[in-house]
C-alpha cells in the first residue's frame, strides 16, 4: 500500500477547511492545511471579511438607534459621534485574536499548517511553493470571491473585501445589489451615518425570501433612511472632482464617495490545478460533488462555498463534520453525522434583522397545496416609548394536511436569535397544535409565534 505524507491535506483555512482539518486530526489522522493568507487568513471569509466583522459593524450601527431611542426612556445624551478609526482598529484587534484562536485550534489538534497557496498536481499530490506532498485524500475548501460585472468604471468600485477598512468614512455610499451583502451593508452604513443609496436591478430586494418579508424589510429600510431604488441599473461610473458619478440606465445620476458592488460571489477555483487533477466543474463554475462531497476524482473532496450550494458558515461547518465522519468513521460513542439541507435557518442582518426557516409562502403553496398563513405585524413594546416607528413582522405557514409548521419568518430586532430556537421545533416536525400548546414568555416579541390564532389566509382563500 502506498505510504502517503498525510492522510488528509486540506486546501483553505476557512470555516469548512479548519473544521475538517481539526476534527480529522483529533480522530488520529495525519492532517495538513494550506492557507494562502497565512495565519492572518485563518478563519477565511467569515472571520476576516464576512460574518464576524460584519456583525461587529452591525452592532456599532445599532447604537445610532439606541442613542435616539434613549430619550423616550428619560435619558439625555449629548449628540453622539462615530470614531470610525477606533471602530476599525478595535475590529482588527478582535479579528487578529480570532486568527490566533484558529491557529491554536489547528496546532493543538496536531494539524501541520502551511502558510501558502496550494495547487493540485494530481489525484494525491498537493503542490506548494517549495515542494509537493502526497495525501490519501485531499479536501478543497477554498471558498468564494466577490464577482463584479463588467460595467464601465468598474475600477472605481469596491467589494465587501474592502468595505471594512475604508478610509475615510464614506459620507455618501452607493450600494449595488439586492442580496444579503447589499442589504446588510446598506443598513449598516446608514446606521453608522453614511447617506446610503441602494440600487437593485429587479422588482424587489432579497429574491428567494418570502415576498411579504421582502416588502416589509424594504419598507423598514426606507423608513430608516436608505434610499432604496428598485428596477435600477448602473450604466457607468466616472471619477470627478465632486466624487464618483454613477450614471444610471434611466438617465438619472448620483454623486457619491464610495460605490460598493455586492452582486454575488463566485467559487474560488482558479490557479488551483483543478483541471490538471481532473476535477470537474459545473456550469456555474463550482466544483461538482456527490452527497458525500466527493469530486469527479475519488480521492479529492470539496465543500463549502467552492461548491456554491448554500453559502453559509454553519453549512460549511456541518459539511466538514459530515465529511470527516464519512472518511474516518464517527467519533467514539457518537452516531455518524450526515448533513441535512432541510430547514436550514438563516438571518439577514439588515436593520431590522430578518430571521427565517423553512418554506416561503409561495414555495409552501407550491409544495403542499393547501396551507394556512398566520401573520402578525405590530409595533414592539419598546417602541411605545422610544419614538421609533419601526414595526415587526412575524409569519407562520402551516401545511393543512399534517398541521406541521413548514415556514417561520420574522423581521424585527434580533430575529436571528429568535428564529434559531424555533428552527429546532420546525426541524423536529412541530405542528401548529404544538405551537398553540406552548406557553409564551411575556412580554417578548417572540411569544407572538405561539399566540397566533387567527389565520390571515386559509387554504380556500389563498390566491
Ligand atoms: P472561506 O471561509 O471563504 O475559506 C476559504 C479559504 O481558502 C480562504 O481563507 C482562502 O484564503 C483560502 N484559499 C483559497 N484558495 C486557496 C489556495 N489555492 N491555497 C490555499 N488557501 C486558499 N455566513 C453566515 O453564515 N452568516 C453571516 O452572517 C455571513 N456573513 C457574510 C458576510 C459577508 C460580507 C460575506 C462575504 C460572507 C458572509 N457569510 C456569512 C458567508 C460565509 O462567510 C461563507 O459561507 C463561509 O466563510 C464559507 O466557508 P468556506 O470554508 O467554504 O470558505
Ligand atoms: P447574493 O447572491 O445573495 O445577491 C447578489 C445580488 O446581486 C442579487 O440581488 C442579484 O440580483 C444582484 N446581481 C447579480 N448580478 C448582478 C449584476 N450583473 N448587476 C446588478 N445586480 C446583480 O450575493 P451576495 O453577494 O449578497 O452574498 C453572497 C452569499 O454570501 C449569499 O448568498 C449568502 O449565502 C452569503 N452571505 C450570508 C450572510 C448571512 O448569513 N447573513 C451575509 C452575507 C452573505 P438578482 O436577485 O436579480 O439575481
Amino acid at each position: 500500500m502506498k505510504n502517503f505524507d498525510f492522510d488528509l491535506f486540506v486546501i483553505g483555512g476557512g470555516s469548512g477547511g479548519v473544521r475538517a482539518a481539526r476534527m480529522a486530526a483529533q480522530r488520529g489522522a495525519r492532517v495538513a492545511l494550506a492557507e494562502a493568507g497565512g495565519v492572518a487568513g485563518l478563519g477565511g471569509t467569515c472571520v476576516n471579511v464576512g460574518c464576524i466583522p460584519k456583525k461587529l459593524y452591525s452592532y456599532a450601527a445599532h447604537y445610532a438607534e439606541a442613542f435616539e431611542e434613549a430619550r423616550g426612556f428619560g435619558w439625555e445624551v449629548p449628540a453622539p459621534q462615530l470614531d470610525w478609526p477606533r471602530l476599525k482598529s478595535n475590529r482588527a484587534r478582535e479579528i487578529a485574536r480570532l486568527n490566533g484562536v484558529y491557529l491554536q485550534l489547528l496546532t493543538g489538534a496536531g494539524v501541520q499548517l502551511f502558510e501558502q497557496h496550494a495547487r493540485l498536481a494530481d489525484a494525491h499530490t498537493v503542490q506548494l511553493d517549495q515542494r509537493s506532498y502526497s495525501a490519501r485524500n485531499i479536501l478543497v475548501a477554498t471558498g468564494g470571491w466577490p464577482s463584479v460585472p463588467d460595467v464601465p468604471g468598474r475600477e472605481h468600485v469596491i467589494t465587501s473585501n474592502e468595505i471594512f477598512d475604508l478610509d475615510p468614512f464614506p459620507a455618501r455610499l452607493l450600494v449595488v445589489g439586492g442580496g444579503y451583502i447589499a442589504c446588510e451593508f446598506a443598513s449598516i452604513f446608514n446606521g453608522l451615518g453614511s447617506r446610503v443609496t441602494q440600487l437593485y436591478r429587479g422588482e424587489q430586494v432579497l429574491r428567494g425570501f418570502d415576498d411579504e418579508v421582502r416588502d416589509f424589510v424594504a419598507a423598514e429600510m426606507r423608513k430608516a433612511g436608505v434610499d432604496l431604488r428598485v428596477k435600477s441599473d448602473v450604466a457607468a461610473i466616472e471619477r470627478t472632482a465632486a466624487g464618483l458619478v454613477v450614471r444610471l440606465a434611466s438617465g438619472d445620476s448620483a454623486t457619491v464617495d464610495t460605490v460598493l458592488y455586492a452582486t454575488g460571489r463566485v467559487p474560488n477555483v482558479h490557479n488551483m490545478g483543478l483541471e490538471t487533477a481532473g476535477v470537474a466543474l459545473g456550469n456555474d463554475g463550482a466544483i461538482v460533488v456527490t452527497a458525500h462531497y466527493q469530486t469527479s476524482v475519488p480521492s479529492i473532496y470539496a465543500l463549502g462555498d467552492v461548491t456554491a450550494r448554500l453559502q453559509l458558515t454553519p453549512v460549511a461547518l456541518g459539511e466538514a463534520m459530515a465529511l470527516v465522519d464519512h472518511l474516518l468513521g464517527p467519533a467514539a460513542g457518537k452516531a455518524q453525522r450526515d448533513m441535512s439541507y432541510d430547514f436550514i435557518p438563516t438571518a439577514v442582518f439588515t436593520h431590522p434583522n430578518i430571521g427565517t426557516v423553512g418554506y416561503t409562502e409561495a414555495q409552501a403553496r407550491a409544495k403542499f397545496g393547501h396551507i394556512t398563513v398566520y401573520r402578525s405585524d405590530f409595533k414592539p413594546l419598546k417602541h411605545t416609548l422610544s419614538g421609533s416607528s419601526e414595526r415587526t413582522l412575524m409569519k407562520l405557514l402551516v401545511d393543512d394536511a399534517s398541521d406541521r409548521v413548514v415556514g417561520l419568518h420574522m423581521v424585527g430586532p434580533d430575529a436571528g436569535e429568535v428564529v434559531q430556537g424555533f428552527a429546532v421545533a420546525l426541524k423536529a416536525g412541530a405542528t401548529k397544535a404544538v405551537f398553540d400548546s406552548t406557553i409564551g414568555i411575556h412580554p417578548t416579541a417572540a411569544e407572538e409565534f405561539v399566540t397566533m390564532r387567527e389565520p390571515v389566509r386559509a387554504a380556500a382563500a389563498a390566491t
